[in-house]
Order: C-alpha cells, then sequence, then structure tokens
C-alpha cells in the first residue's frame, strides 16, 4: 500500500525548453479518502439514534399535551426530520465520491419517472400550488441509474418548488438531438445573481443564508445532481436572470440515450 502517486506539470519554455515537475500526492489522497469514509461512517452511525428520537417524539406527540410543551414537541420533530434529511444527502454524496456504479447502467424510463416526481413535488408545493407541465420526447430514454438519476431530477424541481412563490410556473423538458439529451428544469421564480451561479454546486452553499433552514433543503442537493452527472458522463448547466428565473439543465452524451424497444426488451427479461 505504500504505492507513490505522482502528479505531473510540464511547462513550456520558448524555444524547445520544458521543466517537469513531479509531485507526490499519495499523501494528499489518503488524506481525502480518510475524510470521505470518516464522514460515511458517522452518517450511517447518526441514523439509528435519530430514527430512535424520532419514534419517541411520534409517540409523545400522540398524547394531549400543554400547548407550550407540544410547541417545543412539534419544533423538535421538525428539526429531527431536517437532520435525518442532512444525514441521507451526506451518505448519498459520500456513496457518489467514493464508489464506482456497482450495478450496471440500465434503460430508465423518464416519462413514468419525471410523472413521479411531479406528484412528489405537489404535495410539497401544497398550499404554494405550482402549476407544473412535463414536456418529455417520447422515443428516448436514459441509460443509467434508476436511484441516481431519480435523485438528481427531484432535487431540481424541488428547488424550483422551495425557491419560487406562489403559483409559480415550472417547466420539466426532457429534450433530445443528435449530440445528446437535455433534462432541464425551468421556473419563472426570482432568478439568481450571476456570481453565485459557478459556486453553487458546492456543498452547503446557499444565495440566501438568512433562508437556508426555513427552504428545507440540506445545502448538497445541488453538490448531488453535480456528481450523479459526472458519473453519467454528462454535465449540469445553469442559467439564470434576475426576476425573470432560472433554468438547471442536466445535459446527457449521445451514447447514454436508449430507445423505448429496449427499455421494453429489459423490462420483460
Ligand atoms: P439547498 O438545500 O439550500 O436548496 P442546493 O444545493 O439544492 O441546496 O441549492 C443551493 C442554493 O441554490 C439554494 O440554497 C438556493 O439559494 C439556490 N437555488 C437552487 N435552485 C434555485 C432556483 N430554482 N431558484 C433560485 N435559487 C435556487
Amino acid at each position: 500500500n505504500d504505492q507513490i502517486t505522482l502528479q505531473y506539470h510540464i511547462t513550456l519554455f520558448g524555444q524547445g525548453d520544458r521543466l517537469l515537475v513531479a509531485r507526490d500526492i499519495s499523501r494528499l489522497k489518503k488524506l481525502e479518502q480518510t475524510r470521505q469514509s470518516f464522514v460515511s461512517n458517522a452518517s450511517h452511525e447518526l441514523r439509528t439514534p435519530l430514527t430512535v428520537i424520532r419514534g419517541y417524539l411520534e409517540t409523545f406527540l400522540d398524547q394531549p399535551l400543554p400547548s407550550p410543551i407540544l410547541r417545543g414537541m412539534k419544533q423538535m420533530e421538525q428539526q429531527t426530520q431536517r437532520m435525518e434529511g442532512l444525514v441521507r444527502d451526506m451518505l448519498m454524496l459520500s456513496r457518489l465520491e467514493s464508489t464506482e456504479h456497482l450495478t450496471e447502467d440500465m434503460p430508465v424510463d423518464i416519462q413514468l419517472m419525471l410523472k413521479d416526481i411531479k406528484r412528489d413535488a405537489l404535495v410539497l408545493s401544497g398550499d404554494k400550488q405550482h402549476r407544473i407541465s412535463i414536456e418529455a420526447d417520447p422515443n428516448y430514454d436514459l441509460l443509467g441509474q434508476d436511484n441516481e438519476l431519480h435523485s438528481a431530477f427531484s432535487n431540481l424541481v424541488f428547488n424550483a418548488i422551495r425557491y419560487t412563490p406562489a403559483n409559480s410556473e415550472i417547466r420539466i423538458v426532457w429534450h433530445t438531438d443528435a449530440q445528446g439529451g437535455y433534462l432541464s428544469v425551468y421556473d419563472n421564480g426570482p432568478g439568481i445573481e450571476a456570481f453565485h451561479i459557478p459556486r453553487l454546486t458546492e456543498r452547503f452553499y446557499r444565495v440566501d443564508e438568512s433562508r437556508a433552514s426555513e427552504s428545507g433543503g440540506t445545502g448538497l442537493g445541488l453538490s448531488i445532481v453535480k456528481y450523479v452527472m459526472v458519473r453519467h458522463g454528462g454535465q449540469l448547466k445553469i442559467h439564470s436572470t434576475l426576476g425573470k428565473g432560472s433554468c438547471f439543465s442536466c445535459h446527457f452524451p449521445a451514447d447514454m440515450l436508449t430507445t423505448l424497444e429496449k427499455l421494453a426488451a429489459a423490462t420483460d427479461n
């Protein structure tokens, strides 16, 4: 295990002169692995105590309680749910960072997945009554990891619900051409200032820190989307205009597209 990982830099000077710099990055790699496994183990260990706490809270909340205690208990339940979401996303992110795909890429029924996400998004929207539409190319689907893609697309749609006011319009578009497939989520919400955009996929980066806890997000959603896209050979592109709205678009290469016949054959098997 004392393997040395070298990183090379070649600098060219004028006519044919070159300077080669080699750097041993084994220690850096090891540190990164230690960090990843710490986050993964810690998240795993936190799951059980959180489940126990929530179980007790639910039982207590079923009893008649004086109102100040009831208020406190409800707050505790809300914060426990938030922490469970955080632990779930931290685990997902550390899996995405550290492991290769464990199962082969399979055809994914995009239309069905988007309908499923729309249903959950309408529940999240509740009284805010967002209007959600889906336009999907009926001829092509995607090859990939169902759970990862579901998580990435739902993060984008749920963000559109969380960061736009009541009655906003959200369009989910699946479109393909000779270069590849594009899953885009458009909203007509407040938009994002240009200087934030390159940083949105950093862990815990938020445009409005003060709204972080009320948004219900974990601060990890777009990092998850970015990693899922990298693992599918694609890219997340973000366009936004302040006061007009945003578009978050997942670009997949053409070799990740599949036809419905292949999807049907995979389902039959
Ligand atoms: P969070 O859990 O905070 O939503 P994300 O990584 O999913 O974390 O998003 C990062 C930040 O990007 C959000 O906190 C929000 O400020 C901004 N954001 C994401 N989607 C939208 C959107 N559709 N409209 C406006 N801002 C958005």
